[in-house]
């Protein structure tokens, strides 16, 4: 079992709130251990003709609200408490910004970024077939996670769909827009956390245009979320994926030119651009620096960011940390320890369950159109997504204020007022 286990933080929050609100015994119990716990195992042949056996799991946490829902993540690092933790998050999630799902999560351990495309095809292939009997538009709807990607998407509905004998778009979200995704679903967790932070830092009566911003992780959650943040006048002054990035403390120019520079190089470490001159020179003009992911947590910023990984705010740098808000886009990005710590700092967490909802809010628009064959606007998309965030913080907020506890204790405690009015 590995330190700093997330299933059992997730689970002594769960109760925690749980006893605050007095909520059913019995509820309690069935949120204490998944509905369903499904591992596979999944022999493969590499390119090269050797084999490889992966293991996947899926985990069916809840369905009291509705059909499982909830991300696929295929990453070496993979195992079954961290799978059950992000499952229970999602049942926790999904009651928050109140969309009739209940809670799942899955994956795969494997490095994705050492398999070929043909190898990643087969492998998201035999794992669907696996799957098959358990999963369904009405019954469990995957989506992407960290390293799986609409492409993976399509593989899944179109394997699916043969099985099935009919084309089945809404097995899972997150498809690419041909093959019944929705318009707005790529940007969603990052534009539904930016709409969480505007709304909160209202209530904490701060302007963005007056806060800086490190943002950790620059993949579909970190860019968007820099770029749309950028765009409403907050200076972001770092970023960083797993190989690094740069800290230029009056404000990087245009978060969009460094993106760009990510996927022409593959990393953004060097990244310091200046219209569209993308160069290490630039680095002395800009007063830039490099830094490293690790490092980047603890700047003299006012809002830190993590939307990589978990468990990267822990008790050896939670002490060292000068942001005043930090906003959870990755899923239990905070260690229990560490939230200890910050609280007594009296740092405001927007916790994971609220902030990165807006992935899972878009992905049920997703999921309705395909179920009534209809298309929305991005507009519209993004209208229905605004007003779900702002419900969610709104009423996140007033439970906390009126327990007089944290925000990560007010969302559980709103979720398991939903759940418990199933
Ligand atoms: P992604 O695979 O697109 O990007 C992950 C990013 O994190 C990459 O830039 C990668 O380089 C970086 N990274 C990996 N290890 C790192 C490290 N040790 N230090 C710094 N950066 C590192 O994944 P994503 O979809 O952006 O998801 C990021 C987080 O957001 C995850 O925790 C995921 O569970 C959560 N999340 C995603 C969604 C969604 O809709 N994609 C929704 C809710 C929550």
């Amino acid at each position: 079992m590995k330190h700093n286990n997330p299933w059992l933080k997730v689970q002594s929050q769960l109760q925690k709130a749980g006893q605050l609100l007095g909520t059913d015994r019995l509820l309690l119990a069935e949120l204490s251990e998944p509905e369903r716990t499904i591992q596979v195992s999944l022999p493969f042949s590499k390119d090269d003709g050797s084999i490889v056996v992966a293991q996947g799991y899926r985990i069916q946490h809840n369905s009291k609200r509705g059909p499982y829902k909830g991300g696929l993540r295929f990453h070496p690092e993979v195992d079954i408490d961290e799978v059950k933790a992000l499952a229970l998050l999602m049942t926790i999630k999904n009651a928050i910004i109140d969309v009739p799902f209940g809670g799942g999560k899955g994956g795969i351990t494997i490095d994705p970024k050492k398999l070929s495309e043909n190898e990643l095809e087969k492998l998201t292939r035999l794992f669907t077939h696996r799957l098959s009997n358990v999963i369904g538009p009405e019954v469990d709807v995957p989506a992407p996670d960290v390293n799986t990607n609409p492409k993976i998407m399509a593989w899944i509905v179109d394997e699916y769909s043969k099985i099935v004998g009919k084309e089945t778009p809404a097995v899972v979200t997150g498809k690419p827009l041909d093959k019944g995704g929705s318009l707005g679903r790529t940007e969603a967790t990052g534009l539904g956390g930016s709409y969480a932070l505007l709304e909160m830092l209202k209530k904490l009566n701060k302007d963005p245009k007056d806060m800086t911003v490190a943002v950790q992780g620059f993949g579909n959650v970190g860019r968007f979320i820099a770029s749309f943040l950028q765009e409403a006048g907050a200076k972001i002054v770092a970023v960083a994926d797993s190989k690094g990035g740069i800290y230029i403390p009056s404000g990087i120019p245009d978060i969009e030119t460094i993106q760009k520079c990510k996927q022409d190089k593959g990393f953004l470490a060097g990244c310091y651009c200046v219209g569209s001159s993308c160069d290490i020179k630039n680095k002395e003009k800009l007063k830039g620096k490099d830094i490293s992911a690790d490092d980047m947590l603890t700047l003299p910023v006012d809002i830190l960011i993590p939307s990589a990984l978990g468990n990267v705010i822990t008790e050896n740098n939670a002490a060292d940390i000068k942001a005043s808000i930090i906003l959870e886009m990755a899923n239990a990005p905070t260690t229990a320890k560490a939230d200890e710590i910050l609280a007594k700092k009296q740092i405001t967490v927007i916790p994971d369950v609220l902030a990165n909802s807006g992935g899972v809010a878009v992905s049920y628009f997703e999921w309705y159109q395909n179920m009534h064959d209809e298309k929305w606007s991005k507009e519209e998309v993004f209208e229905k997504l605004h007003k779900k965030m702002t419900d969610a913080v709104n009423n996140v907020y007033t439970m906390s204020k009126n327990h007089t506890v944290d925000l990560r204790t007010g969302a559980y405690m709103l979720a398991l007022e939903r759940l418990q009015s199933r």
